[in-house]
Parts: structure tokens; C-alpha cells; sequence
């Protein structure tokens, strides 16, 4: 079947929880898409943020062969080799202690959230409950992540939504100090605001924001969906701030494309998850374990870090051209490869006449362009991307 009749059965049978664009990707390899009608897409979005060792990476193809003939799936009832591995390799390299998995992001932080409340009222009673968020924060689709997250436009229309959540403004450490009561137990923040648009804070800002959560006793969980797994240059994002959260969640890229999601914590936390606490039916499977096994080694072992913190300045320093050129971008900002363009118009048109052209890239908060290729990506293939996003833009 061709391109078009796909999105004309689509039409038909899927439901329409996404804008989806009229495309029908079939293959993929590094930075390069072909869709149904073999037309070629250099690929800046990366699935947002996932396909950091870009598409069907030899070693985590070869890690879901090896695994889907050996084993796919057994319960948690039992224990399972590859997450373990998983648990010590995301532990070695991390302030954390023990991890828990599943299968994505949204269901990472609602791990987070229900073990920051249990350690909380084990610790300090029942009334410790509540948990500060940014906003503009995303955390997730599902009915406690909405609840956290700081944009009403996800959560219209779904109310009564969980009870217990506070927003302040992101990178104000005075309105989250204004914000704790007793009734505070933790702060959840994303380290770099992804679909916020692309917003990083001042260096000193999870510096105070720790001090804030050690002086009252409040958990810091740092959502790492998006910005982990060496989206930033670093491991993790918080390896840039001097300062350490309690609780991280993973997800998008830590399976090089394979669905799975990590919430991780330091031991103290870890104990209140008691058996029965918390579950999950396919949380870390072999299948996706072994596949994230293969996909962190890769990021480690081949250069990966280095090359985002390289290609995230080259990138960045084309953009701050075509910035010069174009008054309408009205700053380039990120770090590593998470990077947005501001814009003082809507960015929808571009990212459409992108996809024409054979680019794809995103549009967050309708006025920043955001670009998050795979991290192996190559100055050739940036010099390529900048070319066409010139053409497109002379036009507008
Ligand atoms: C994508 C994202 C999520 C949600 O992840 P899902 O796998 O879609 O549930 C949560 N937090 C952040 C910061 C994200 O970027």
C-alpha cells in the first residue's frame, strides 16, 4: 500500500488523538527515514527526543533478535537477568540506588509520585502529600501525570483531576520557597522544559531548589524523560547542575526505540516500595531490558556524549546565523542536542513546508521550533538540514 492509502484507512479505524502529519514512515537507519512511497526524510525529531542512537542501531537490533529468540516476557514474580543488569548499569552512573521499571514516561512519574506520598506519610504522617510542579511542566497523558502537569490545556475537559498537586513558575526559586506548607512533600521538576518549549534555567536555580528541599524535608524529583540519556551531552541532565535530585524517571530514549520507563531512587526512598506497593505487568521485560542494556552501553561506549555536546554547539552556532538573518527567530537556546529555535511568529507552516521538503522537526508551545536529532548525527547532515530550513525560511 502506498502513503496515501494508509492515512485513508487511518482515517478510518485510529482514533484522532494526534495532529498526525501525512506521513507513513517505514524504515528508518541513523538520521534517515523512508516512508511507504520510498521518499527519503532527514529526521530532526528523533520520535521527540527517542531514537537518540538513531534508527535500528546495530547493537540494539541485534540485542532484540538475540533476546526475542531467547526469552520476551516473564512476570516480575520472578527475577529477570537483563533488568537487573539494567538496574546496575542506570545505578553505577547515577546519585541512585535502586530502580523500578516500566513502560513509559507518564507511568514513570506516576511511580515517582506514588512512592514520594507513601515515604511521606511512613515518615511524617497522613497529611504530607502534596507535590509542586512547574508550569508549563509536562509529565505525562495519564490522569495523575496531568494532574501534575502545569498546562491547563492537557487537562480541560478531564477534571475532577488528582487532588494534590501545586504549580508555580519554572526557574523561580522564590515562588517555589513561597509555596511550601506542611502539607508539601516533594517538588517535581523537568530539568530543561522539552514541550514547555524548550527552556532551560538560570545554573543557580536546582542549586536553590535543593537547598529549598533539604530545609524542609521535601523530596526533589527530577522527570529526565526527555533530557536523559544524553540528549544534553551528559548522561543525564542534573550532571550539569552541581546537584543531585532523590528520584529520576527515564523513559523515551533509554531503549534506543524499545517502549520502557525507569523510575530510579536513593536507598532511604527506595524501602517504602514493599511488595504489593507497586507493579507493573511488563515493567522491564526481557525484551525491552535487554534492548536498553544494549542502547546504554552504545551512548557510553561510542563516542555518543561527546558527539551531542559537538554537534549541540556546531547546530546551535547555524542557528545563531540564521538567526542574524532572520529577525522573526528571536533566540536560539538549549544545550546539547535539546535545542529550540524562538520564533515571534507561528511555527506550524514551517514545520509543514520541513516535511515537504523532506526535514522533519516540531513545533513546541506554537512559536519554538525545536530540534532533538539522534545524538550520532553529523555536521553533513546538519549542513543539510540548515539548507533546507534557509530555503523554507526566505519564503515566509
Ligand atoms: C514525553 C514526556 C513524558 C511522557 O512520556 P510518555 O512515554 O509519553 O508517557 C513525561 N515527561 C516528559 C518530560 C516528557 O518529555
Amino acid at each position: 500500500m502506498n502513503s496515501q492509502q494508509w492515512i485513508e484507512k487511518a482515517d478510518h479505524y485510529i482514533m484522532k488523538t494526534y495532529g498526525r502529519y501525512p506521513l507513513v514512515p517505514v524504515r528508518g537507519e541513523g538520521c534517515w527515514l523512508w516512508d511507504a512511497d520510498g521518499k527519503r526524510y532527514l529526521d530532526f525529531l528523533a520520535g521527540v527526543a527517542v531514537n537518540n542512537l538513531g534508527h535500528c542501531h546495530p547493537r540494539v537490533v541485534e540485542a532484540l533478535r538475540r533476546q526475542a529468540g531467547e526469552l520476551i516476557h516473564c512476570s516480575n514474580f520472578y527475577h529477570i537477568p537483563q533488568q537487573i543488569e539494567l538496574a546496575e548499569l542506570l545505578c553505577g552512573r547515577s546519585f541512585a540506588d535502586r530502580a523500578f521499571f516500566c513502560n513509559s514516561g507518564a507511568e514513570a512519574n506516576e511511580a515517582a509520585i506514588k512512592l514520594a506520598r507513601k515515604y511521606s506519610r511512613e515518615k511524617f504522617g497522613p497529611d504530607r502529600y502534596e507535590i509542586i510542579t512547574a508550569l508549563s511542566s509536562f509529565h505525562g497523558r495519564t490522569m495523575a501525570t496531568i494532574s501534575a502537569t502545569g498546562q491547563e490545556k492537557v487537562q480541560r475537559f478531564f477534571d475532577p483531576l488528582l487532588h494534590g498537586f501545586k504549580h508555580v513558575p519554572f526557574n523561580d526559586a522564590d515562588a517555589l520557597r513561597a509555596a511550601v506548607t506542611p502539607t508539601c512533600c516533594a517538588v517535581m521538576l523537568e530539568p530543561i522544559q522539552g514541550e514547555g518549549g524548550v527552556v532551560a534555567p538560570s545554573p543557580e536555580y536546582f542549586r536553590e531548589v535543593r537547598a529549598i528541599c533539604d530545609r524542609h524535608d521535601l523530596i526533589l524529583i527530577f522527570d529526565e524523560v526527555q533530557t536523559g540519556i544524553g540528549r544534553t551531552g551528559k548522561l543525564f541532565a542534573y550532571e550539569h547542575f552541581g546537584t543531585a535530585p532523590d528520584i529520576m524517571t527515564l523513559a523515551k530514549a533509554l531503549a534506543g526505540g524499545a517502549p520502557i520507563g525507569a523510575m530510579l531512587a536513593r536507598e532511604a526512598l527506595a524501602g517504602s516500595f514493599t511488595p504489593g506497593s507497586h507493579g507493573s505487568t511488563f515493567g522491564g521485560n526481557p525484551l525491552m531490558a535487554a534492548a536498553a542494556v544494549a542502547a546504554v552501553h552504545a551512548v557510553l561506549e561510542e563516542g555518543v556524549l561527546e558527539n551531542a555536546v559537538a554537534m549541540g554547539a556546531y547546530l546551535t552556532g547555524r542557528l545563531e546565523g540564521l538567526k542574524e538573518r532572520f529577525p522573526f527567530i528571536t533566540e536560539v537556546r538549549g544545550i546539547g542536542l535539546l535545542i529550540g529555535a524562538q520564533l515571534s511568529i507561528p511555527g506550524a507552516d514551517i514545520v509543514k513546508k520541513a516535511l515537504e521538503r523532506g526535514l522533519l522537526i516540531n513545533v513546541a508551545q506554537e512559536r519554538v521550533l525545536r530540534f532533538v536529532p539522534p545524538l550520532i548525527v553529523t555536521r553533513e547532515e546538519i549542513d543539510l538540514m540548515i539548507g533546507i530550513l534557509e530555503g523554507i525560511l526566505t519564503e515566509v
